[in-house]
């Protein structure tokens, strides 16, 4: 039996593995690669003829990890793509917004290749449309956490809760190898314990192979205390006063995460009576799915909407849809919490609420996730005293603070606490989805503590599985 590591190695983009036995090839995750340097990845052949994999299952909607299912399709792939119900309903989402970036991006790149003269590249044409899209949803095959799924005759899949966004599982696989049969651990993305909506990450106890990410594998999350108590202290100021506050946020989870705490608040009077606007079609799309897939909260969440206070439903808020509806906002006098996209605040309408109120000492920028180096996001977090959006320098006057806590991702002691609940030692584990010396360190780390044999593999490296 063989492993392939076909994405996320060594850096952390680009989720995609096959495992081929005597029976069978599987694909788990069809990630893009979204890093600069990696993306020329996106392009390359398949790795394996699509025509030959008999399924493919996916671990959550990230496109880190399902953004190349289209193109997969495109090059010949016809058969089931199995996952969780509600990862099913995310992926027409995520992936019909993917089709639309990938059209501007190679639109744009055409034009400022001719402009600079550039010869052609493969950027300039999109890796999959809509069409492409339609092709793949009519594969996407539901299914329930921890019920066993057979996927054939040789292989039985598990989807186990992995509590990163809604929908995200990690998969246990059990296969016919030529020696007996074997299990396999795909841990996909590792969320944290106690967050709000989503069950924890499953703590699982058996496998004969583990394939474990380590994004945080080196490090712990900042503790700036209680989220709630975060926000309570930085709103309520800022309303009183009669200032605005932009939040910008993530479509999936991270906006429903806020908008669970911000109900909280509202419904104990701990911050002022505003209005509370997402301005954002994907976030509300989004949002949307989180409603109908409400056996995927935790207990906590299911006995607040027992008792008939929804997380995701409270008053003041206002989903915004169309255009007109979100420049109707900046006409909104007073006070008010303004939640948009994109979450580093490169592109969207995000933009359009940072230019109404950036020079405004009143508001204020409230960031609830991380910021890659170069954004605007990131700019302004550092607070350079200035920023360019859209062609135009503003001055930052607005107040600009940090809620820490939010994370989709367990730290370096969640994912220690993960690996070290198996009770017999794997015979080997693989880290994967970190920047190399984090995952190195991480592997060092459990070779310690257990005497397990770990792994970090190379992009295209294989590994042979008794
Ligand atoms: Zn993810």
């Amino acid at each position: 039996m063989k492993l392939n590591f076909l994405g996320a190695n060594r850096q952390v983009t680009g989720s995609r593995y096959a495992l081929e036995t005597n029976h069978t090839r599987l694909m788990v995750d069809c990630g893009l690669f979204q890093e600069r340097e990696f993306q020329s990845r996106n392009w390359h052949p398949s790795p394996l003829p699509p025509g030959e994999v008999d399924a493919l299952l996916l671990t959550h909607a990230h496109i880190d990890h399902c953004g190349l299912l289209p193109r997969f399709v495109k090059q010949g792939y016809r058969h089931p793509i199995i996952t969780t119900q509600a990862t099913a309903d995310l992926l027409e989402v995520m992936l019909r917004d993917a089709a639309d970036i990938q059209l501007e991006d190679a639109a744009y790149k055409r034009r400022r290749h001719r402009r600079e003269d550039r010869p052609e590249k493969y950027a300039e044409q999109a890796l999959f449309d809509q069409r492409d899209v339609d092709h793949t949803l009519p594969l996407v095959q539901g299914v329930d956490y921890h019920v066993p799924r057979r996927i054939n005759a040789h292989a039985t899949v598990t989807f186990h809760d992995a509590g990163h966004i809604l929908g995200s599982a990690m998969l246990e696989l059990t296969v016919d190898a030529a020696s007996g049969p074997r299990r396999i651990i795909f841990s996909g993305d590792i969320g944290q314990w106690n967050k709000p909506l989503l069950r924890d990450p499953v703590l699982l106890d058996q496998a004969d192979y583990v394939v474990m990410e380590s994004t945080y594998g080196d490090r712990d999350h900042t503790d700036g205390g209680n989220i709630e108590d975060q926000l309570a202290d930085i709103l309520g100021p800022i309303l009183r006063d009669g200032g605005k506050v932009v939040v910008p946020t993530f479509a999936v989870e991270r906006a429903q995460e806020l908008m669970f705490y911000l109900s909280r608040l509202v419904r104990q009077d701990r911050i002022p009576d505003v209005k509370i606007f997402l301005d954002s079609p994907k976030a509300v799309d989004v949002t949307q799915i989180f409603q109908a897939h409400r056996d995927c909260f935790d207990a906590e969440a299911q006995q607040r909407m027992a008792g008939g206070d929804s997380p995701l439903v409270f008053p003041g808020l206002t989903l915004v849809r169309t255009v007109e509806q979100s420049k109707a906002i900046n006409a909104h006098a007073g006070p008010a919490i303004i939640m948009a996209t994109s979450g580093m605040c490169t592109a969207g309408r995000i933009k359009h609420h940072l230019r109404q109120n950036i020079e405004d000492p009143r508001s204020a920028v409230i960031f609830v996730g991380y910021q890659s180096h170069g954004t605007l996001g990131r700019q302004i977090l550092d607070r350079n005293p200035q920023v360019r959006i859209h062609g135009r320098n503003y001055r930052v006057r607005a107040q600009v603070r940090k809620i820490y806590g939010f994370s989709g991702h367990a730290d370096r002691t969640g994912l220690l606490r993960w690996a070290g609940h198996f009770q017999q030692p794997p015979r080997q584990m693989f880290l994967t989805h970190g920047e190399e010396e984090t995952s190195l360190k991480l592997a060092d780390e459990i070779r310690r503590a257990h005497g397990w044999p770990v792994t970090v593999p190379h992009y295209l490296s294989q590994a042979d599985l008794d």
